[in-house]
C-alpha cells in the first residue's frame, strides 16, 4: 500500500472562499504534497500559492481528512491536513495543474463541495470562524 500526505487551505476573503476545480473536474480546496523537510503548514501556504495565485496566511488549524484511491492499479491511502486562512493578495489564476480556480460565496461553494472531506472540513472552518473571540475580517 502506498501513502501519500498533502497539506491545503481553506482561504476567505470577504466571506468568500477559495476553491479550485481538479483534474476530476471536481470543485475543491487548493492543496499538494508536503515535501521532505517542509512543514505541512508550508506546503498549505506555497499549494495556495502555486495553484491559484493567491496569496494567504495562517489562522489557525482546521483538521486532517483522509481517503483512499487507485494510482497506476495500486491503492494510495491519502491524508491531507487543513489550514484556516485569510486572504493576503494576488487574484485567482488557474495553473496549469488546476482546470479553474475562484472565489465562491460560502452557500454556492456548500453546494459545489462534492467529497465527504471537503464538506467535513468546511464545516469545521466555518464553525472555528463563528466561534472565534471577536467578530471576524473574514466575513
Ligand atoms: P495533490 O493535490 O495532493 O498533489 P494529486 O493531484 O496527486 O494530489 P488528489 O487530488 O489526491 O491527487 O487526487 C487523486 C484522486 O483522488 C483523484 O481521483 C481525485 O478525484 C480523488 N480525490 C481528490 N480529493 C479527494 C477527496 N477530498 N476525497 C476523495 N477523493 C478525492
Amino acid at each position: 500500500m502506498r501513502k501519500e500526505f498533502s497539506a491545503g487551505g481553506v482561504l476567505f476573503r470577504n466571506g468568500e472562499v477559495l476553491l479550485i476545480k481538479n483534474p476530476s473536474g471536481v470543485w475543491t480546496f487548493p492543496k499538494g504534497n508536503v515535501e521532505k523537510g517542509e512543514k505541512p503548514e508550508e506546503t498549505a501556504l506555497r499549494e495556495v500559492l502555486e495553484e491559484t495565485g493567491v496569496k494567504g496566511r495562517i489562522l489557525s488549524y482546521v483538521g486532517e481528512i483522509s481517503y483512499w484511491y487507485t494510482l497506476e492499479g495500486e491503492r494510495v491511502f491519502k491524508r491531507v491536513k487543513y489550514y484556516l486562512m485569510d486572504y493576503v493578495e494576488g487574484e485567482p489564476k488557474p495553473s496549469w495543474e488546476v482546470l479553474d480556480a475562484r472565489f465562491f460565496p460560502v452557500e454556492e461553494a456548500q453546494k459545489l463541495l462534492k467529497y465527504k472531506g471537503d464538506r467535513e472540513i468546511f464545516k469545521k472552518a466555518l464553525e472555528k470562524i463563528k466561534s472565534g473571540p471577536e467578530p471576524s475580517k473574514l466575513f
